[in-house]
């Protein structure tokens, strides 16, 4: 039988503009009974063809995947819609870690793919991605011919809870592998079964560089270090000294081993299990001459939803602040925001003020944002959320 959402009367309108979302309050009624993850076909309260997607109970009800009406959602279109994706990624030549499908952004809504050298991992945000995993995995073996030989699928954390699916965390493809993966010329550990998201932070590869170039002679602090990148990368660039900051004693374990991996007995590098804020708080001021003169913050995002938007803002400045009140004269701070919920103008607004209340002279060097292999769907602006600014400290 056929699945059909009907919209109500006007609500076709951003699915007329392409935006791949349809908000559970734009529907009229639901025929055919789906199961949460099935293929739907959704259509305007006059019966016209808007695309083909994935429903699942929530606020988003349906991910278009397509809104041509003869493309069937079967191999061809993972294929196609993969084979794509890896074009983009060899235009922008990456070979080693990067991410081959960026959900909307690679019109494949609910889907992360990242590859690490040979291994593939998978991530479903949606149900339907979740279903059509098998079907998936199979489309990008065959796709990326022989170069991927393990796809570790990962979702346990990105799936709703609700949906009541089992955890599947596992391989879909090859087995257990060789978990030293390479980025610039430098290498590290990726922790794809125990460690976030994917395993790796492939978002900061480019504003890693940049901060390489920084980096000479310089005192490092690397706050929320995750897995070290930006330590190693400082360390690369011949800084004086780096020092990494991370809540999670996991996070320092895999920052100590990446940066051995690199530079075995480099005495430069210290990596400390602390909170942030303390860390801030009770470190070197800045006519210290113990104190640093490069300083990275990267949290996590502080505001998954808007509802915690304010919250979020407040939590930015807070840190920004204790960071411009500490950092050496003539510093660097890389500052982030990985916060879907917070635009740009708000994230400077939140950093500009906190410089106010230092008092410090305070210069943009650079404004930075999510890499390429991350790409803007241009119908969904939604997908931008990584900004970051370089800012010179007088
Ligand atoms: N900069 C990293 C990614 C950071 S992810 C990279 O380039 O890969 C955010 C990190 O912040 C996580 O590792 C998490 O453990 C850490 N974190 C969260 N809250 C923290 C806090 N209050 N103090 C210190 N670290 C924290």
């Amino acid at each position: 039988m056929n699945k059909v959402v009907v919209l109500k009367k006007g609500k076709e309108e951003s699915l007329r503009r392409f935006h791949p979302w349809v908000f559970s309050g734009a529907i009229h009624h639901i025929e055919g009974q789906p199961d949460e993850g099935d293929v739907v076909r959704v259509v305007s309260a006059g019966g016209d063809f808007l695309g083909w997607g994935h429903v699942q109970i929530g606020s988003i009800a349906v991910r278009i995947l397509t809104f041509h009406e003869a493309d069937p959602i079967d191999a061809t279109f993972w294929r196609h819609r993969l084979r794509v994706a890896y074009d983009v990624r060899r235009t922008l030549g990456l070979t080693d870690s990067y991410r081959l499908v960026h959900g909307e952004g690679d019109d494949l809504p609910g889907l992360v793919i990242d590859i690490y050298g040979s291994t593939a991992v998978m991530q479903a945000h949606s149900v339907g991605m979740h279903v059509s995993r098998h079907a998936i995995a199979e489309a990008l073996a065959e796709v990326m011919n022989g170069k991927v030989e393990n796809i570790y699928y990962k979702s346990e954390t990105t799936l709703p809870y609700k949906a009541g699916l089992h955890d599947e965390n596992g391989y879909l493809l090859g087995g257990p592998a060789d978990d030293v993966a390479y980025e610039n010329g430098l290498r590290f550990h990726v922790d794809w079964m125990g460690g976030q998201k994917t395993g790796f932070f492939v978002d900061q590869r480019d504003n890693r560089a940049l901060l390489e170039t920084y980096a000479h002679g310089r005192r490092v602090l690397n706050m929320f270090c995750y897995t070290g990148g930006f330590s190693f990368y400082a360390m690369r660039g011949g800084a004086a000294l780096v020092h990494s900051v991370d809540s999670s004693a996991r996070a320092i374990d895999i920052t100590r081993s990446n940066v051995e991996l690199n530079f075995p007995d480099d005495p430069r590098h210290q990596a400390f299990a602390e909170d942030a804020f303390r860390f801030l708080d009770t470190m070197p001021g800045r006519d210290d001459a113990e104190g640093y003169d490069l300083i990275v913050l990267d949290p996590p995002a502080f505001a998954k939803h808007r509802d915690a938007l304010h919250n979020a803002l407040q939590g930015y400045r807070r840190l920004n602040a204790k960071a411009f009140q500490k950092i050496r004269p003539g510093g660097i701070l890389f500052t982030f925001s990985c916060s879907q919920a917070v635009n740009k103008d708000q994230f400077r607004t939140a950093v500009f003020t906190a410089a106010a209340q230092s008092g410090r002279s305070v210069r943009i060097l650079h404004q930075l944002h999510q890499p390429a292999d991350h790409p803007v769907n241009i119908y969904h602006p939604e997908g931008e959320y990584l900004k970051g600014l370089v800012l010179y400290v007088e």
